[in-house]
């Protein structure tokens, strides 16, 4: 994947909550492109794999659980330094700490029910959003 697109999931609060609108014109609004998106449901199997990372962490359960309870939004998104003006559009993880204006901000709960998921690195990205769509859900 190129290195101007990032990946990113609205998670199962965000949706719960109805702000799938709201934040996607934010996102579309700091300058970002859809170009792949659908709605869709993690299986237990996905989570794990998707956040295999963080398996050893005490809140890996918790994570699963959360992720899979509904649907959430996939996307991926470009634009010029996609990945990094993403994760400052997004905020910081624990929303308490996020700065004014940024999604988890806005959107987010706690540090667990943080509404939405930005990749943290190229390769990253490249890896999720493959996860996520085939070659021809992208544009
Ligand atoms: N998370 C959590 N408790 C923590 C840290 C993270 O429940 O103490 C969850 C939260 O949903 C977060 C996800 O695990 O978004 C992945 O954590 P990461 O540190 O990768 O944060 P992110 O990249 O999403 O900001």
């Amino acid at each position: 994947m190129a290195e101007n697109r990032t990946f990113t999931m609205l998670k199962p609060d965000a949706v719960e909550n109805g702000n799938i609108g709201a934040i996607l014109d934010l996102i579309n609004a700091s300058g970002f492109r859809i170009v792949a998106m659908k709605l869709t449901q993690m299986t237990r199997k996905d989570a794990e794999a998707f956040y295999a990372v963080h398996n050893e962490r005490p809140f890996f359960g918790e994570l699963v659980e959360y992720m899979t309870r509904g649907p959430i939004v996939a996307a991926v998104l470009e634009k010029d330094n996609a990945v990094e003006d993403f994760r400052t559009l997004i905020g910081a993880t624990n929303p308490a700490e996020a700065a004014e204006g940024t999604i988890r901000k806005k959107y987010a709960a706690s540090i667990g029910e943080n509404a939405v998921h930005g990749s943290d690195s190229d390769e990253n990205a490249a890896i999720e959003a493959a996860f996520h769509f085939s070659g021809r859900e992208m544009f």
